[in-house]
């Protein structure tokens, strides 16, 4: 039985946009969907900026695959000529056995990562437009910075595209079932077959999964920035202590500063 791609990818935000490009980059049949027109507004990678650091605070496990990413995102950029990463240094404050700064520095520890751990002091003395309540501390890295998710987005799929992918935009998937040792996706348009199938419609997961009913729930991110830090015009006040009712780890705080160290 002969198919229309050796892999279909559905949904093209960061996750799918990757995936395309690099199946593509091996040399497969990719046809990539998406229901809307990526880069878009309505999906997890809507904005400016996303965060990218080593120092991973959930688990020492993560920093081999962040490594990794690092590589290949200075891989795209060398092969598109745009910029997608901009190292700004990172800060994880938070309270000294807290999840984050306890986290990253057992990370960068365990990695023999570059940082530095700066006391409640010195955090205040480097970087003045924090006050902060509570003697917190912090773990400075050297290595952490933003990525441009929608350009970075773009880039992805505007090789992958050059590399022969298929790319079909505005077109939903709204079913897809066995087909011989394959699959069959469905469309608002049209059908196709395929080998294989890579599901990577992030909040609309639920939608696609079918009878393989996983435990999944949307939740809302809120991020919050300020330019005036650039200009240390603006102070942040923290009390670690204090009421952010619903969180449920004791607060701590990520900080990424378009600002040199010192
Ligand atoms: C506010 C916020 C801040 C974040 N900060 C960070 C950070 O600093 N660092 C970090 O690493 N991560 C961060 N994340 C997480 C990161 O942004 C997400 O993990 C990532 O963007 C997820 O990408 P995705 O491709 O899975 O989802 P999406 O970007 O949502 O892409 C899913 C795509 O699937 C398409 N789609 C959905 N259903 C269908 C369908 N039926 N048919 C066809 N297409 C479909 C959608 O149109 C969409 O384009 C943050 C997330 C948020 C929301």
């Amino acid at each position: 039985m002969s198919f229309d791609y050796e892999v279909i990818v559905v949904g093209l935000g960061a996750m799918g946009s990757s995936a395309v490009y690099h199946l593509a980059q091996s040399g497969l049949r990719v046809l990539g969907l998406d229901r809307y027109q990526p880069p878009h507004s309505f999906g997890s990678s809507h904005g400016l900026t996303r965060i990218i650091r080593e120092a991973y605070f959930e688990d020492p496990l993560y920093v081999p695959l962040v490594q990794r990413a690092y590589e290949l995102w200075a891989d795209l950029e060398k092969q598109s000529g745009r910029q997608l990463l901009l190292k700004t240094g990172g800060l994880m404050i938070g309270p000294p056995d807290g999840v984050i700064v306890g986290g990253a520095r057992h990370s960068a520890e365990q990695h023999k990562l570059a940082h530095e751990i700066l006391s409640s002091t010195e955090l205040s003395r480097k970087f003045p437009m924090f006050r902060l309540e509570d003697n917190p501390m912090a773990v400075w890295e050297p290595r952490a910075g933003i990525l441009f998710p929608e350009r970075a987005i773009q880039t992805h799929l505007d090789l992958a595209a050059r590399l022969g992918a298929r790319l079909r935009f505005n077109d939903a998937v709204h079913k897809w079932e066995p087909f011989g040792k394959g699959v069959r996706v469905f469309t608002e348009a049209s059908s196709y077959t395929a080998n294989q199938l890579v599901l990577s419609p992030g909040a609309w997961m639920d939608s696609l999964l079918g009878e393989a009913k996983l435990p999944l729930t949307v939740e809302r991110q809120v991020l919050f920035g300020s330019s005036q830090l650039r200009s240390r015009k603006c102070f942040i006040q923290i009390n670690f202590q204090s009421s952010f009712a619903n969180m449920r780890l004791t607060v701590s705080f990520m900080a990424f500063l378009i600002l040199a160290m010192g």
